[in-house]
């Protein structure tokens, strides 16, 4: 038995498999949103995590990637695609598993199961337990205690699912959008991230004016106490993109 988290829009396809994770013995939490889930990740910390890619106000990539900043939770995603480029991109953002839509139930639990003994084993093997310690089972296990719930880059915390951010023990006070932009880009830290991909995950919008950007990041930078010309945190890569990183 384990407590798992649900991450699935669709409410058919989200009451169809909390039957039959329950069916199984586990404990089954759900969310319908990427901030949601961040949120009960932090809130109520999982054995493990099914996360569909496909959510209406976050890329499931990057609720992979921001959730990689506040736990170790086993994930295994759902996919409508099962194309090399994509799996690869979905391991590297810090999936431990996927799984193509459509699946049945049954062959999702045997996935949990299979993710399950694998990061009890890996766990236990790390903290110098035994490996055959108990597998995964109540609130210890799964995410590992000692895991931040923020981001961290210098002295900049970015707190995705409380969506707070504080920079040296100061609260910024951020818009809706800068928030956001601040937090992908903490989540994307010492990567040149391009204005495209920006407008395509933090907008959702690949037709926006470049100037919308730009605005957001001289809002970002005031708030952040710097300028342009002589950049800490934000850098702009002439050309290429954006880039957030610790100050040296
Ligand atoms: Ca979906």
């Amino acid at each position: 038995m384990a407590s798992v988290l649900l991450v699935e829009d669709d409410p058919v396809i989200r009451s169809a498999l909390i039957e039959v994770l329950s069916a199984h013995g586990h404990v089954v939490y759900s969310a319908s949103q990427g901030f949601e889930a961040l949120r009960e990740v932090t809130q109520r910390p999982p054995d493990v995590v099914v996360l569909d890619l496909g959510l209406p106000d976050l890329d499931g990539t990057d609720v992979l990637r921001m959730l990689r900043g506040i736990s170790q939770v086993p994930v295994v995603v759902a996919t409508a695609r099962d194309d090399d480029a994509e799996v690869i991109k979905l391991l590297n953002a810090g999936a431990d598993d996927y799984i193509v839509k459509p699946f049945s139930g049954g062959q999702l639990a045997a996935r949990l199961g299979a993710v399950l003994r694998r990061t009890a084993a890996g766990a236990a093997a790390q903290y110098g337990g035994s490996p055959g310690a108990e597998p995964a089972n109540g609130q210890q296990s799964g995410a590992i205690p000692t895991v931040p719930r923020t981001i961290q880059v210098g002295e900049l915390l970015v707190d995705p699912a409380a969506r707070t951010a504080q920079l040296a023990g100061r609260e910024l006070r951020l818009t809706r959008r800068e928030f956001d932009l601040l937090a992908y880009l903490a989540a994307h830290a010492d990567q040149v991230v391009s204005r495209r991909r920006i407008l395509a995950d933090v907008w959702r919008q690949p037709y926006v004016e470049d100037q919308t950007i730009d605005v957001h990041l001289s809002a970002l930078r005031r708030k952040l106490g710097e300028k342009a010309a002589q950049p800490r945190y934000l850098h702009t890569v002439r050309g290429i993109g954006i880039k957030l990183v610790a100050p040296r």
